[in-house]
């Protein structure tokens, strides 16, 4: 089969598909062209892997006194529609290190979908016979942190230091 897209509108649709800005009646027009366009199907496998490359993460680790410190790159909110929520649960979970502490300095607003995702790590990492301490949140956060309970549970720390030592009582 022999592609009737121009190559020139195949890198646009393709550049849209894969940035999601395609409304659902093309989304499903392409999908149902590149699975039987060998053209597109291999223009879309080498964008989607160009893409991977350039996205970073909004995530940095570090060791700190044998614990592992995640941090947030820039200012995000943990919100139900945040993409940091989905990350962040990857992040804790694709690692093999269960004592972590999540630097939550950076994190200006948490909601009940953030909440269960720090709660998701959580569970995790006690699972594995580790814990999850964070560090610095806001008092907004911390607030929330301790009417829902969850403050018992994930302890909070003004100092990296004092929250590397806890995990040693
Ligand atoms: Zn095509």
């Amino acid at each position: 089969m022999v592609c009737k897209i121009e190559p020139i509108e195949r890198e646009a649709v393709i550049a849209k598909y894969l940035s999601r800005s395609l409304d659902s009646e093309a989304v499903e027009e392409f999908e149902g062209h590149y699975l039987g366009c060998d053209e597109c199907f291999d223009e879309l496998r080498v964008s989607e892997r160009l893409a991977a490359d350039l996205r970073v993460s909004s995530f940095e680790w570090k060791q700190s006194g044998g614990v592992s410190v995640l941090q947030f790159r820039v200012n995000t909110e943990l919100t139900h529609s945040a993409q940091e929520l989905e990350e962040l649960r990857r992040e804790v979970l694709e690692q093999s290190d269960t004592r972590v502490i999540i630097d939550l300095s950076r994190v200006t607003r948490i909601d009940s979908a953030g909440l269960g995702q720090l709660m998701s790590c959580y569970s995790h990492l006690v699972k594995n016979r580790g814990a999850l301490k964070v560090l610095n949140p806001t008092a907004e956060v911390q607030k929330l942190l301790d009417m829902t309970g969850i403050g018992t549970l994930i302890p909070s720390f003004e100092d990296e230091g004092e929250a590397v030592r806890s995990f040693r009582n």
